[in-house]
């Protein structure tokens, strides 16, 4: 199955693909990751990325079009893939068909993790990656975030430049201009599922319960 997860920034995509991936075993790309390793790496992309990442707007299509089609190329796609942070406009989501029809296959479910700006802005202020392993963490409810290490490895943790309130604030409005219509460009192919991205359970909001969601949504 080739999957794509949509939903604005901190909506949890990177999270539930980490569900997903132990679960289902399916390949995953997430665009905002390639990005940030090629901007670790110094590399051109990853120069003329950075200032588009670090005001939060996107990067040019055809960038990220050359990224997607370079990984297609490289990767068995066979067992399927889950499409974190991409498409993220019409263009993309149009050239993705395009390479997927090339590919004889096709994008099977699109999955909108949906999530209100508050609880959008509380996480990513709060948001710590680990250095070591890629983990997603939070500091929120930690008594000492300065000690605060990544719950998988021990790991160091960091925190992504484009997570501060200001660039959140413009990914949301970048989100709401170019991305949301991308529900309705599903919606018109019949492919389009959503699931509450601040699901409650146990008077506490829960990843793993929105995942319940995710996986009945999946095996349906
Ligand atoms: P993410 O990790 O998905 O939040 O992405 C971080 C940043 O990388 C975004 O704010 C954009 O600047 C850039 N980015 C990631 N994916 C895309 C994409 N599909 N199209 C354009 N820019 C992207």
């Amino acid at each position: 199955m080739n999957l794509v997860l949509l939903g604005g920034p901190g909506a949890g995509k990177g999270t539930q693909a980490e569900f997903l991936i132990k679960d289902f075993g399916m390949l995953h790309i997430s665009t905002g990751d390639l990005l940030r390793e090629a901007v670790a790496a110094g590399t051109e992309q990853g120069k003329l990325a950075k200032s588009y990442m670090d005001a939060g707007n996107l990067v040019p299509d055809e960038v990220i079009i050359g990224i997607m089609k370079e990984k297609f190329q490289e990767n068995d796609i066979s067992n399927g893939l889950i499409l974190d942070g991409f498409p993220r406009t019409t263009a993309q989501a149009e050239a993705l068909d395009d390479m997927f029809e090339e590919l004889n296959t096709q994008v099977d479910l699109a999955i909108l993790i949906d999530t209100p700006d508050n609880v959008i802005i509380e996480r990513i202020c709060s948001r710590r990656m680990c250095k070591s392993c890629g983990a997603i963490g939070s500091v929120l409810g930690v008594e000492n975030p300065e000690e605060y290490v990544c719950p998988k490895c021990g790991g160091e943790m960091y925190q992504r430049d484009d997570d501060n309130e200001e660039t959140v604030r413009n990914r949301i409005t970048v989100y709401k201009e170019n991305t949301a219509p991308l529900t309705d460009f599903y919606k018109a192919q019949g492919k389009l599922k959503k699931v509450n991205g601040a699901k409650v359970s146990n008077g506490k909001k829960n990843a793993l319960a929105v995942y319940e969601d995710v996986k009945s949504l999946i095996n349906a």
